[in-house]
């Protein structure tokens, strides 16, 4: 047993994957997670993280080369995700033109088909967050439905979240990124949802989903929890009497709570 394999990080990637597919957000092979380790977390198993293959990539590294990130694998179903981590999970040092294996991925599984996307937002997360770690995509429903019931300009969208819950503006007064619909995997859309990723921790991918960034696991799960709490709330109270939180009482509560917004 490698002592990676009892380590807290890898423990909170698998409870998160899961606790995805129990919220139905990780549907089928819907879903997938990078994260940064630091240079504590390398050197504590570093005897665990040896060399077992190399994998050429024909993707830009992002300026990421020697950073090495636990990811899902290609393919990973998140109702079974408790089983295999050896094969579901692995790790990854980012070289020119490769990627080396030094964990898991066993049974010559390969790194998620979306890793390309996964680094483009490590790498502008980290140029205004050098604390930034974690990259995690998931499906979260009314998120989804909210794409189809309210107008797609983001500076809307984001209003609308804000003016649903009082403590909107104190849990992303980022708001949030919003795509155009785009075809999914690693062509354009890793990049444009990596461009809104310099100012924005989250970006909606309409009728599909959510890319979501941040320091720790505990954060970013909060932020989709966040959104996807307020999506629901949108889409119960599309017929609802009271106007709610307005325009400027949004200004009066990111007063209150010392966060600027745009
Ligand atoms: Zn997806």
């Amino acid at each position: 047993m490698s002592k990676f394999m009892d380590s807290s990080l890898l423990k909170e990637a698998m409870e998160t994957c899961h606790y995805f597919w129990q919220s139905g957000w990780g549907e089928c092979h819907a879903g997938n997670l990078s994260y940064l380790l630091d240079e504590k977390q390398l050197a504590e198993y570093a005897e665990d993280f040896q060399v077992k293959r190399t994998i050429p990539i024909a993707f830009s590294t992002q300026g990421l080369v020697g950073r090495t990130f636990l990811v899902t694998r290609s393919g990973a179903v998140f109702r079974k995700i408790l089983r295999n981590p050896l094969e579901d999970f692995g790790i990854v040092r980012i070289k020119d033109t490769a990627l080396e294996i030094l964990w898991g991925f066993e049974k010559d599984k390969l790194p998620t088909s979306e890793l390309s996307a996964h680094l483009q937002c490590h790498s502008q997360r980290l140029a205004s967050n050098e604390n930034n770690r974690l990259v995690l995509h998931c499906h979260p429903t009314y998120t989804i439905m909210m794409t189809f019931m309210h107008p797609l300009i983001e500076k809307d969208f984001t209003e609308t979240l804000w003016r649903l819950n009082s403590e909107c503006v104190l849990v992303f007064p980022d708001g949030v990124g919003l795509l155009p619909w785009m075809v999914c995997g690693d062509g354009a859309i890793g990049e444009e949802t990596a461009k809104k990723m310099r100012n924005h921790r989250i970006v909606i991918w309409p009728y599909h989903g959510m890319f979501a960034s941040g320091n720790d696991f505990d954060e970013v799960v909060g932020l989709i929890e966040t959104i996807e709490k307020n999506a629901h709330v949108f889409m119960e109270t599309r017929n609802a009497v009271n106007e709610g939180i307005t325009h400027e009482q949004v200004r009066e509560l990111a007063e209150a709570f010392k966060v600027e917004i745009e």
